[in-house]
């Protein structure tokens, strides 16, 4: 019965996840299967990852150079969504989402983990918004000409910087969403309030279940409810085990717990999923003890439908269930994002 309801309930709604990585053409396949209407999808991260830890070390202190590293970056993913038309797209605009979930396509939006492709540049913010670009994630996990990263606290978080805030004016003119994740708990708050759209916070939990420093406070969950906008769910084991970050294998029950904290906090209307499927550590050295695992039966996109069969199974109204898995995220990308 619940497998039916779940069924038909995951195939009708808009299923839209907030954070995303695409390393794979396969990868397109996959969220056809996992049903996915449109994931927002992070070529890269900031700094130089894949290239070893020399150039790891050499481009976390960098502020230049980045923009032919994302050029690189956006030319491959979007030379793979040239090539996959019958299972892909690339969203532009709110039509192309309905596009997408007319022609039952797994659509693209494209994102940048950082913004360091910026270069302190609204000229190349410009030229990434013609090409495709349609968020942008203003840290990852080093401070940057924008903001403050996570890892800065207390009298080291200075926020957003002067260009940080001209950077977002020019995307809620351009139509770009602007998402908090990695960012410092002042710089949170300071792009909560001065948005004139609202803004995702597009990979993490709720900081009172996972102590985890991407994960939201109470006050920035109420901050983000005021702005409008959503928290995208992440699926990743260390940031959502109540357990504990180090306490192992995440389950669906973790997920659940998040989701009844941050609806008691800030509305279930600010719920969206911000999965973050990658590969693991490319310097190696993270294990599946320490909890470097997606939750259980959530491993990969083309499982996602295993979320909507749980979250029914375990009581969520429909509507609820509606919303979560897309509904509020496309109240956001609908006052964000160009309507054609
Ligand atoms: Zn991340």
């Amino acid at each position: 019965m619940i497998e039916t309801r779940a069924g038909t309930l995951h195939r009708q709604a808009m299923v839209l996840l907030s954070h995303d990585h695409l390393w794979e053409p396969t990868d397109f396949a996959a969220a056809v299967t996992g049903g996915v209407t449109a994931h927002v999808v992070m070529p890269f991260v900031d700094v130089e990852i894949w290239g070893g830890q020399e150039a790891f070390d050499a481009t976390a202190r960098r502020e230049d150079d980045h923009a032919k590293r994302a050029l690189m970056a956006f030319d491959r993913v979007l030379a793979y969504i040239e090539a996959h038309p019958d299972q892909t797209l690339l969203v532009r605009s709110i039509e192309d989402l309905y596009e997408a979930k007319r022609s039952g396509r797994g659509g693209v939006i494209l994102g940048s983990e950082g913004a360091r492709l910026v270069e302190g540049s609204l000229e190349l913010l410009r030229g990434y918004q013609r090409m495709g670009l349609r968020q942008v994630q203003l840290n990852w996990d080093f401070p940057n000409r924008v903001a403050a990263c996570q890892n800065d606290v207390d009298t080291a978080d200075s926020g957003l910087t002067e260009f940080g805030r001209d950077l977002i004016r020019e995307m809620n003119r351009l139509g770009m969403l602007v998402d908090t994740s990695h960012s410092s708990h002042r710089t949170r708050l300071e792009v909560f309030e001065h948005s004139d759209r609202p803004v995702t916070h597009g990979h993490a939990g709720a900081k009172r279940i996972t102590d985890r420093p991407q994960n939201m406070t109470d006050d920035e969950l109420k901050a983000l409810a005021a702005n409008g906008g959503v928290i995208g769910l992440h699926f990743f084991s260390r940031l959502v085990n109540q357990k504990g970050p180090d306490a192992g294998q995440a389950h669906l029950e973790d997920l659940y717990a998040h989701i009844d904290h941050i609806a008691r906090i800030a509305g279930m209307e600010t719920i969206a999923l911000g999965p973050d499927w990658f590969p693991f550590h490319p310097f190696g050295g993270w294990t599946r003890e320490q909890g470097f695992t997606f939750v259980e039966t959530l491993e990969s996109i083309d499982r996602l439908p295993n979320l909507t069969r749980g979250l029914l199974e375990h009581g969520y109204g429909e509507a609820d269930v509606e919303a979560i898995l897309g509904g509020n995220l496309l109240r956001v990308l609908r006052a964000v994002l160009p309507a054609a």
